[in-house]
């Protein structure tokens, strides 16, 4: 079983990862769509904003009115138009957000911290939390029966409340669920870079304990795929890769070894 995260951010290419994801055809995809988010957002005249964590973690504020436009941008358009173009690639896809089925149950975070100004506050209408709970019997029963599930945010708490769950952090969640012999996690730069400016600078062998030294060379939102590479490791998956969704023959070239594997 393997595991496929698209990011959704700038720059990324879907089509190149979807296009060759239609050669294999038991796997599970998740993706996030930051860009989706932040155009409907200002579409709608509600700005986008970011928190940053005293350890500099970067994510999304999503108050009430952002934790709508999130859900419409994601689980609506997003998760709908991906299941569209790879049924179109012949296929048999099946969107599901987190809360369908209560595929991704979690908790929200009571408050969050975030640095502002330099000073650390404390954020407490933030609909962010984690995911504790992945539905395997409904992911194996949709494999068992021939489908491809598309995964997107948001997931929900046993409440019923909406929650942004990170797409990176869900796919290592459904990785280690589904005991995925590796997890992909696709985005706009060839992988995690000693200098993210540079492509050339390609960290290409990260072993676990070696992870939290990497940690240093990432910078906001790269920050979180390497935790939840942690994650999914810590969690029994072998192999995490971070690669370019710009590359040829994504899955396939990743698999052979292209971006940064992590092990
Ligand atoms: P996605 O939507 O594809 O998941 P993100 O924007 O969440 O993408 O994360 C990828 C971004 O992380 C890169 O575009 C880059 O700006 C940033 N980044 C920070 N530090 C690094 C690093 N050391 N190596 C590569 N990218 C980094």
């Amino acid at each position: 079983m393997l595991v496929v995260k698209v990011g959704g951010a700038d720059g990324n290419d879907i089509d190149n990862v979807l296009a060759d994801l239609a050669r294999r055809k038991r796997c599970i995809l998740v993706h996030g769509g930051s860009k989706e988010v932040d155009s409907l957002a200002e579409a709608l005249g509600r700005t986008p904003r970011y928190l940053t964590s005293p350890s500099g973690v970067v994510s999304r504020y999503t108050d009430r009115k952002m934790m709508e436009v999130f859900t419409m941008a994601l689980a609506g358009k997003l998760n709908t138009e991906i299941v569209a173009r790879l049924q179109a690639l012949g296929v048999p896809a099946i969107g599901l957000s987190g809360v369908d089925g209560g595929l991704l149950i979690g908790s929200r975070k009571e408050a969050v911290r975030a640095v502002e100004n330099g000073r650390v506050m404390l954020i407490k209408d933030d609909h962010s939390g984690n995911v504790e709970q992945v539905n395997v019997a409904l992911l194996k029963k949709l494999l068992a029966a021939g489908y491809v599930p598309v995964i997107s945010p948001p997931a929900v708490t046993r409440q019923g409340e909406l929650i942004n769950a990170d797409a990176d952090r869900i796919a290592a969640m459904v990785a280690v669920a589904m005991k995925a012999e590796a997890l992909l996690l696709f985005t706009n730069v060839p992988g995690l870079l000693r200098e993210p400016s540079d492509p050339a600078t390609l960290i290409h062998d990260v072993p676990r304990e070696k992870l939290s030294y990497y940690l240093d060379f990432a910078y906001g939102r790269m920050k979180k795929k390497l935790i939840a590479a942690r994650e999914a490791i810590d969690g029994g998956v072998k192999r995490v890769v971070i690669a370019s969704s710009k590359a040829q023959n994504p899955v396939e070239n990743t698999l052979a070894g292209l971006g940064t594997v992590i092990h």
